[in-house]
């Protein structure tokens, strides 16, 4: 019990980690191969506080402290399939919270097998989270692919701007505009959009390599607030 590393509990973990992904797949909500090695590369185990380590592959979102949770699994695997990651993209994640979304993008854009290619960048408001993204990251083997600063995320990451790919993790009342600004043209940015507080729409923005700005509505979801000078 509580001990995830027991022979018992990490095969426990494990058949359940694949009974979620063949769900997923049947219900066509994951199809690209990037995304199910990825899936099955991470340890989402590593990201949760120790209590609920056996609940790691429930696809659910958990409570990871500050009044904050880590995204269900199909939520995180539907942000990797709209971003259409490739390996080498520079990405920016806003809501770094446990660390285990940024890993997940971290293994599509600079797999674990190859020298390291794309980057993540997540950034965090609370101080604790970005301690606690910090050690996960570290223990699972990311540290050299995702970095984690402490700030306010509306305001995107100017220091590392123009990237790519730009996701946002918890629900504004708008686009903020510095990370459209930060996007590079031929970029996207995935954003939950809604004046509700348990509604939002997620939002798939394009800019154009003529730096056009397309906006498309995928799906209903349900985020914590994106708290800051371009949020709530
Ligand atoms: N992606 C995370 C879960 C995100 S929960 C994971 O994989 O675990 C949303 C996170 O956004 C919370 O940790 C919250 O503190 C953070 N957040 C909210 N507003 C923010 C802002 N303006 N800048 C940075 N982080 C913010």
């Amino acid at each position: 019990m509580g001990d995830y590393t027991s022979p018992d509990n990490v095969k426990a973990n494990l058949d359940q980690k694949e009974r979620t992904l063949r769900r997923l797949t049947a219900s066509r909500t994951v199809k690209k191969a990037e995304t199910i090695r990825a899936y099955r590369m991470v340890p989402r185990e590593l990201f949760l506080p120790n209590h609920l380590v056996r609940d790691a592959y429930i696809d659910t979102p958990l409570p990871i402290g500050e009044g904050q949770t880590i995204s269900a699994i199909h939520m995180c695997l539907i942000y990797l399939e709209l971003l259409d990651l490739k390996e080498g993209l520079k990405v920016l994640e806003i809501g770094g919270g446990s660390g285990y979304h940024a890993a997940l993008v971290a293994e599509v854009v600079s797999p674990t097998e190859h020298p390291p290619s794309g980057h993540v960048f997540t950034v965090e408001r609370k101080p604790s989270l970005v301690e606690f993204a910090k050690e996960n990251l570290e223990k699972a083997g990311y540290s050299d692919r995702v970095t984690v600063i402490e700030a306010d995320g509306t305001l995107g990451l100017p220091s590392e701007a123009p990237f790519d790919r730009i996701m946002v993790a918890a629900a504004a009342p708008h686009i903020p505009q510095p990370l459209i600004d930060q996007l590079k043209p031929g970029g996207k940015l995935l954003i939950p959009v809604g004046k509700q507080q348990f509604w939002q729409e997620l939002t798939l923005v394009s800019k154009t390599e003529k730096e056009k700005i397309k906006t498309r509505r995928e799906m209903s979801v349900a985020f914590v607030p994106l708290i800051g000078k371009e949020g709530w």
